[in-house]
């Protein structure tokens, strides 16, 4: 299945496979939450399907696909970050390399898909290398990252590159309403950064609540009714990038709001509507001043958020850089 908003990137794809073109391995990359790991089993699908139909889409009713759907095809592999590891193994490589080796029990090729392709280390890398540079006949393996930055440019340079932009808004919001969804789809997809794998996520109010709960700890920091080291403990374990992410978007909703500000420093209309009073309550304690030293201070985090040497000081420098943007007036 593909999402309505990569009509575009599944043509480019189809075109490469009808034209005989497609290459041995793809690199699919773009922002988290917009369906490049569904759309990468898409395409697995598609190639292992003995009868995939004029657009390229798996049949559903082939002995392939039949046992594609039952999860256990032998010739399609998934390797993932596994649960409590920091990074994908060379042992993982090794594993898939070796399978690509063996010839097809059903159809005409193999497929194999890396998930977070960007946290091989550097021995997985530079044994992936070692496939892309020899790869075995009719074989692909599918690259799906968020930071293909992180890639080394020997293996990107040996790959197809399809890249995801931000849905389109209107296509995001028209899926949302058939997602029978809670929440209202145009505020959730704002919330969301027009994310809307995120957008549905949210519609699950443990998501929303734990949005709302690091908005009204920032406040009690800033008014020093909540500790700095505690708070950071409660912190610890949370996705980092969710939470800068989240962060970022907020300081930049006050910088437009600081646009509109009133001298009576009346309510404000913030985008993060779930969050607009922690928001408002933000507004009056972040001197202004200082709103782009925060954004940058928070944005430098960014690169770091997936591996922090220390996890508890990492969320203690975050705090810092909110009070050090405290105004003198409070
Ligand atoms: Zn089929």
């Amino acid at each position: 299945m593909i999402y309505p908003w990569q009509q575009e990137q599944w043509q480019h794809f189809l075109v490469a496979q009808k034209g005989r073109h497609l290459a041995h391995a793809l690199l699919l990359s773009g922002l988290e939450y917009c369906g490049k790991q569904d759309f990468a089993k898409a395409i697995a699908h598609s190639l292992l399907c003995e009868n995939p139909n004029e657009q390229g889409h798996a049949c559903g009713q082939c002995k392939s696909c039949h046992v594609f759907k039952g999860g256990s095809h032998p010739d399609y592999q998934i390797i993932a970050l596994q649960e409590g590891k920091k990074d994908i193994s060379i042992a993982q490589i090794r594993e898939l390399s070796h399978f690509l080796e063996l010839s097809c029990s059903y159809g005409q090729s193999k497929v194999a898909i890396i998930n977070h392709a960007d946290r091989m280390n550097e021995n997985a890398s530079n044994s992936l290398l070692k496939t892309l540079e020899e790869p075995p006949q009719n074989t692909v393996i599918i690259l799906v990252t968020s930071e293909p930055s992180a890639l080394l440019a020997t293996i990107k340079s040996r790959t197809q590159q399809i890249v995801f932009s931000t849905p389109n808004k209107a296509v995001a919001i028209t899926w949302l309403q058939t997602q029978g969804l809670r929440h209202t789809p145009e505020a959730l997809l704002s919330i969301a950064s027009g994310r809307p794998l995120l957008a549905k996520a949210l519609d699950d109010n443990t998501l929303l609540e734990k949005r709302k709960k690091l908005a009204e700890d920032l406040v009690l920091l800033l008014r020093e009714q909540q500790n700095l080291v505690e708070l950071a403990k409660n912190w610890e374990k949370e996705d980092f990038s969710e939470l800068l992410n989240w962060q970022l978007s907020w300081v930049q909703d006050l910088a437009v709001a600081r646009q509109f500000a009133t001298a009576e420093k009346k309510a404000i209309k913030f985008k993060a509507i779930d969050i607009n009073k922690q928001l408002n309550q933000l507004n009056l304690l972040v001197d202004a001043a200082h709103l782009w030293d925060l954004h940058d201070g928070l944005l430098s985090l960014i690169k770091l958020a997936k591996h922090p040497l220390n996890k508890i000081l990492f969320v203690e420098k975050m705090l810092l850089i909110w009070l050090e943007t405290k105004t003198k007036y409070n």
